[in-house]
């Protein structure tokens, strides 16, 4: 599979930390451990909707966005305790996860998701969209539910429109447990590689313009092969991005496969030359 994309690795803060100061705190050592990766890594945080203003307006949040971790799929009106798209994108958020599974258990259903991920778009935001089974059966029945996910997901996105989208795949049989519990590279390189396809069936080529990332217990042990073998443009962690050092792990293990990565494509590129060469003598 070709990175030619950034690698973008969205941390999902979900409810912590309890207070403002502790998340500037986090916000600030996250942008000190991202300024060496930079150049080689987008990284959004995704704290909790009242500390994505304040955060937003720190200086950092050039090098390190803050997004929203959901958005209510109402506008505006009589709808106490929703906060609408416009509402945070006006408070810095540059972008809404829409649909994680913690969402999915409470009710939410694909057509909701695809409600919100129109507004999150129409208010000109990136919606990451999760999509994931919640566990795999040997006749690949999980297949059809991704499909289904993504299909119905995003029902209400056009062509014009996809590149406004990333897909976070997460398993939900993944979130939550320990690195060794997560997918193999193996496995998530094919479900990367069925999913960019479905894209292509429904987008054409302006499926080639998502980015699919991963989550379900990334962490800076498992990062660099996942992200080397695992056929993904970046990853949603949520655990793993609430301590800094260890969010910085993940850095540097996608930094260092991508190393191997451009490594590995110059060879490869060297080698067809000769090739070519050889040919016509
Ligand atoms: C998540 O909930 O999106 C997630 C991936 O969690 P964790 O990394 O903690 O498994």
């Amino acid at each position: 599979m070709k990175k030619t994309l950034k690698p973008l690795i969205i941390g999902n803060w979900k409810l912590t930390p309890n207070t403002l100061d502790e998340a500037k705190k986090r916000y600030l050592e996250t942008a000190k451990a991202h300024a060496k990766y930079k150049s080689t890594v987008d990284v959004v945080v995704c704290p909790p909707a009242s500390f994505i203003a304040p955060l937003s307006l720190l200086k950092k949040s050039k090098t390190v966005s803050v997004g929203a971790q959901n958005v209510s799929f109402w506008t505006t009106g009589s709808k106490t305790g929703e906060i609408s798209a416009s509402q945070v994108r006006s408070c810095g958020a540059t972008c809404s996860i829409v649909g994680h599974s913690e969402r999915r258990a409470l009710g939410e259903t694909d057509e909701v998701v695809a409600e919100k991920v129109a507004e999150v778009v129409k208010c000109g935001m990136t919606a990451v969209v999760c999509i994931g089974e919640t566990e795999r059966d040997e006749e690949g029945a999980y297949l059809e539910v991704i499909k289904a996910q993504i299909k119905k997901g995003l029902a209400r996105i056009s062509k014009q429109e996809i590149h406004r989208v990333v897909i976070a795949y997460e398993p939900v049989w993944a979130i939550g447990r320990t690195d060794n519990v997560a997918i193999t590279s193996h496995d998530l390189h094919q479900m990367a590689i069925f999913i960019h396809k479905y894209l292509k069936e429904i987008f054409g080529m302006a499926g080639d313009l998502i980015r699919i990332i991963y989550g379900g217990s990334v962490t800076p042990e498992n990062a660099f092969d996942l992200y080397q073998n695992g056929g993904v443009s970046g990853f949603l962690p949520g655990r793993s991005s609430w301590d800094a050092k260890t969010f910085e792990g993940i850095f540097s293990g996608v930094s260092l496969a991508l190393k191997e990565i451009k490594k590995a494509t110059k060879i490869q590129s060297r080698q067809n030359t000769k090739t070519k060469v050889h040919k016509r003598k």
